[in-house]
């Protein structure tokens, strides 16, 4: 099928009121725009969902699912990287906000499925508030609103794959990036030296199929950093399209489960 198929933005009004009405499944990509070391471009947690989402949705039709992607929130929850330049921050009860007044407007429209696709680990605990708030306010059991973070939902197929565990500009990330056509500077990657993560790896876990023990909150915009981790030089586009694929494989499944 046709890319524009996928996209809300690419039916008319009338078109679109017509898909409410059969049921279509809506899916809110969001992501960030903030620093992702010297190899990775400022956009790569909303290109990386949007792109995810748009091949799932295809996925999706193929299988019997109406499935349409929002224009993605290229916007989240980054104070940390402040420090480094192009990195654009909201505050937690603007997002929240943001993310309830898009839902709401979804909703409005007829439409009672919805998954929040997330693509930045910062924004998290935002948008599970943002749901519940929605939810709670719709007051209608009928509508329904899964929130995932990707490389959780693929925890185990990311695993497998990846030599390192996931966390930021890293094996994983750099890979999907590769495997999505987006801009990789590989000049850079040869000489990238990771950040030391910021407090030690039994606090936290980066395994994306196990919870962290605890979560660290602080006002904490850290100096400037070259700010990749991990082992960003084990990345492959061949990693990156076995993330991918089993994403698709995996968001389907879901649909049949929950939908
Ligand atoms: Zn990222």
């Amino acid at each position: 099928m046709e890319e524009r198929e996928v996209l809300w933005g690419k039916y008319t009004w009338v078109e679109l009121g017509e898909l409410a009405g059969k049921g279509a499944i809506v899916v809110l990509p969001v992501g960030s725009t903030e620093q992702h070391g010297p190899h990775l471009p400022l956009d790569n947690d909303h290109y990386t969902v949007y792109r995810l989402a748009v091949e799932a949705a295809k996925h999706a039709w193929s299988r019997g699912f109406k499935v349409l992607v929002l224009p993605p929130l290229p916007y989240g929850l980054s104070e940390h990287w402040m420090n480094n330049p192009g990195t654009i921050t909201l505050t937690p009860h603007t997002f929240i906000s943001v993310v309830v007044e898009i839902l709401r407007s979804v909703a409005s429209h007829g439409f009672r499925r919805i998954v929040v696709l997330n693509g930045h680990g910062g924004n998290t605990h935002a948008l599970n508030v943002a749901a519940a708030q929605f939810t709670h306010e719709a007051g209608d059991p009928e509508v329904r609103v899964v929130v995932m973070d990707w490389w959780r939902f693929v925890g185990e197929e990311v695993m497998k794959v990846l030599d390192t565990p996931i966390f930021h500009a890293d094996e994983g990330e750099t890979s999907v990036a590769m495997a999505l056509g987006q801009r990789v500077v590989l000049d850079a990657l040869q000489g990238v030296r990771p950040e030391e993560p910021p407090y030690p790896q039994k606090w936290r876990s980066l395994d994306p199929t196990r919870e962290s023990r605890l979560r660290n909150y602080s006002y904490n915009p850290r100096p400037a950093v070259p700010g990749a981790y991990g082992e960003p030089g084990k990345a492959s586009r061949g990693k990156g399209e076995a993330i991918v694929e089993a994403f698709k494989e995996k968001f389907v499944e879901m649909l049949e489960d929950l939908f």
